[in-house]
């Protein structure tokens, strides 16, 4: 995963935003704080970076950016 930057505040503290049930080693990086969990929905608007340091959250590709389906 490449490290980002929050396009708001400029910190580094930007965690992924999953979606979908998470697994076991998935709930592991939840309970360290390494990414955050978006919920069972995803849409093409959906945030994909969670700033922990400004709590801004934003997407870095547009619609029809090719992604996995969430379970
Ligand atoms: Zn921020």
């Amino acid at each position: 995963m490449e490290a980002t930057s929050c396009p708001r505040c400029g910190s580094k503290a930007a965690v992924p935003i999953v979606y979908g049930l998470p697994g076991e080693r998935l709930m592991a990086r939840l309970a360290a704080g390494e990414v955050r969990l978006g919920g069972c929905g995803v849409g093409p608007r959906d945030p994909e970076w969670h700033c922990k340091a400004c709590g801004n959250d934003w997407r870095v590709s547009g619609p029809g950016y090719p992604r996995r389906r969430p379970l």
